[in-house]
């Protein structure tokens, strides 16, 4: 089984386009300050990135200031005038920085290669998988086809089921949710996992984030599936449920017990 976590783990790096000050470095922790007044990295969702680094091809510092697209004209040429450039470099330039957090030791040595960042320690707890659910889970999933979906209470063992309609958005998880009993107090999926053969679409997944649904659990992955696809999981949404895929030989192992 396999988990999808909420933050990306890939070593590939994905870049963004900023706009660098050059200047003395006796002027740094001044201009630094001033900087993190002005243009706070936190605005940009960079604040992962570190400030300064080293130029290159002379004594002077480089000071990130933000991404280009937002940097405007007028404040470029207002931060010119604090800049030394060196000789070669002017005093503003353009430098691709890593747009997201390091969130393994191994993206932190490829991130740092661009530009120097701070390692974020990922805050998400291990699922705990007790054998007793799992099992269920697996029974639940066994008796699915590839047109239907189980919403499964873990407390009361409850499930509730969904088909795939003759509309074409009418699928199986939005019917499990349209079945799904309101009570008064209860108004939300919360505590509750879907349980469904097929990864869910975009607009499924985005529904089970609206019902607060605590975890999703599927076997196949979909062509242009919610999270192998559109990697709903990796973005900044308010609430994200947990997203776990059961390969398929767990069914095997588990048989053998
Ligand atoms: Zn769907």
């Amino acid at each position: 089984m396999k988990e999808y976590l909420p933050y990306c783990t890939s070593t590939k790096p994905t870049n963004t386009l900023c706009k660098i000050l050059i200047i003395d470095a006796q002027k740094g922790t001044e201009t630094i300050k001033m900087m993190g007044k002005k243009f706070p990295l936190e605005q940009y969702s960079l604040n992962h990135l570190k400030r300064a680094k080293k130029h290159t091809c002379g004594h002077q510092l480089e000071l990130v200031i933000g991404p280009s697209n937002l940097i405007t004209d007028e404040e470029a040429e207002e931060l010119k005038t604090l800049g030394d450039g060196c000789n070669d470099c002017d005093r503003i330039i353009e430098k691709e920085v890593p747009q997201f957090p390091a969130y393994t030791r191994e993206q932190l040595k490829i991130w740092n290669s661009f530009w120097p960042i701070s390692y974020k320690e990922p805050s998400i707890l291990p699922i705990i998988q007790i054998k007793e659910e799992m099992k269920k889970i697996f029974e639940i999933m066994k008796s699915l086809d590839h047109d239907s979906a189980a919403i499964y209470n873990p407390k009361t063992e409850e499930i509730c089921y969904g088909k795939k309609g003759d509309l074409p958005l009418q699928h199986p998880i939005m019917d499990a949710i349209n079945n799904f009993p309101i009570s008064d107090n209860q108004y939300y999926c919360n505590d509750h996992y879907l349980i469904t053969k097929v990864e869910p679409c975009l607009m499924c997944g985005m529904a089970l984030v609206h019902s607060r649904f605590e975890r999703v659990y599927f076997m196949e992955k979909m062509e242009d599936g919610a999270y192998s696809y559109w990697r709903l999981h990796e973005k900044p949404l308010n609430y994200m449920y947990r997203v776990l895929r059961i390969k398929k030989n767990v069914f095997d192992e588990n048989n053998e017990e």
